[in-house]
């Protein structure tokens, strides 16, 4: 069967055929039915993450159980999201109601199959999601109803799981608090619109990309603004001279930290939703800290136990409540992946997704 393979940090991808085992004890097969293009498979494209290679990307993804392996309950036949962090239950964390902390999750691939010419191959955290079939643990699947559309459901399984548990879990955002959103990607945008749910008001989207301002609007923002020097004034206006109560990072570098903290009304809490890397430092100074009494912290899989908040998730899409339409900038084919990623990587749209047919 064939998948989406990066050989190396830097280097094409390529659609290649692979093999994967049988679904072991405990294991399902699953067929993808639509998977989509993440900031974090971009960073084990470009090199900012380097797992091992060569590597199936993918993460966020829906799929139909085809097979299941001994002892494995979820009958073949059910719709599922893949949940690239499933929880142990048994670590310090999972026992103390932080699943999203879970012990057991850490590898950013893990050895799974091989290349058609037998090489081992590894697939993105534990799933390898860009392929026509993925083998995962029971636990990495969240059964979802059979009729919502998949390129939906995929998007339940990384941005959306993470924007919205990032403001209802993370941040707690209130009706009527004044919210930031600084970077616009899926998960940005999902923050918006989770900001939108909550009753937020002002929400204020914040992107270097003029060009997102329309994404933004429709997501739920109420202002557009660009990152320039005027952007604390233009908040401070929109919020009393006070500065926002919630300031969300979705992009992952000190430098859009420091503006999310300066945006940020004493009192206020900045949430981290951003993946940054680890020889990028964040400087405040020990006085601004004590005296702003901001909270700063960061919201990891939007401190969310997905087994619990996907399915209620699928509910809002298919009442209507949870909005998706904006997130979603085009369905590609899996041959078309590579050019997805080239416009992720220029901040073109939200989310592509890649649709298999069935
Ligand atoms: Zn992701
Ligand atoms: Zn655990």
């Amino acid at each position: 069967m064939r998948a989406l393979v990066a050989r190396a940090p830097g280097a094409p991808l390529r659609v290649e055929e692979i093999r994967l085992p049988a679904p072991g004890p405990g294991e399902l097969r699953v067929r993808i039915r639509a998977a989509g293009v993440c900031h974090s498979d971009l960073s084990m494209v470009n090199g900012t993450l380097a797992p091992a290679y060569p590597l199936v990307l993918g993460h966020e993804a829906a799929g139909v159980v085809v097979e299941a392996g001994p002892g494995a309950a979820v009958p073949v036949g059910t719709q599922v999201v893949l949940n690239w962090a499933p929880a142990c239950r048994r670590c310090w964390h999972c026992r103390h109601g932080e699943p999203w902390l879970c012990a057991a999750n850490t590898a950013p691939a893990v050895p799974r199959g091989e290349t058609a010419d037998g090489e081992a191959l590894h697939v993105t955290l534990g799933l390898g999601a860009f392929a026509e079939e993925v083998v995962v643990p029971e636990a990495a699947v969240v059964a979802v109803p059979g009729d919502l559309p998949p390129e939906r459901a995929a998007l339940l399984g990384c941005a959306v799981l993470t924007g919205t548990g990032a403001v209802r879990n993370t941040a707690r955002v209130a009706a009527g608090q004044s919210v930031a959103v600084i970077g616009l990607g899926g998960v940005g945008l999902s923050v918006l619109t989770a900001a939108r749910a909550a009753g937020a008001a002002p929400i204020v989207a914040v992107d270097v990309a003029e060009a997102k301002r329309g994404l933004a609007l429709a997501a739920g923002a109420t202002h557009f603004l660009a990152p320039d020097d005027r952007l604390s004034k233009e908040i401070r206006a929109l919020t009393e001279g006070r500065g926002v109560d919630h300031a969300f990072e979705c992009v992952g570098r000190a430098a859009t930290i420091r503006t999310a903290w300066r945006l940020t009304r004493r009192g206020g809490a900045v949430t981290v939703v951003g993946m940054g890397g680890k020889d990028d430092l964040v400087s405040l100074s020990a006085l601004d800290i004590f005296h702003s009494a901001r909270t700063l912290r960061s919201s990891v899989y939007g401190s969310s136990d997905p087994d619990r908040e996907v399915p209620g998730l699928a509910r809002e899409v298919g009442d209507g409540t949870l909005d998706l339409t904006p997130l979603i900038s085009g369905l590609v084919t899996l041959d078309e992946a590579p050019a997805a990623f080239d416009r992720l990587a220029r901040g073109e749209g939200a989310r592509w997704v890649v649709t298999f047919p069935d």
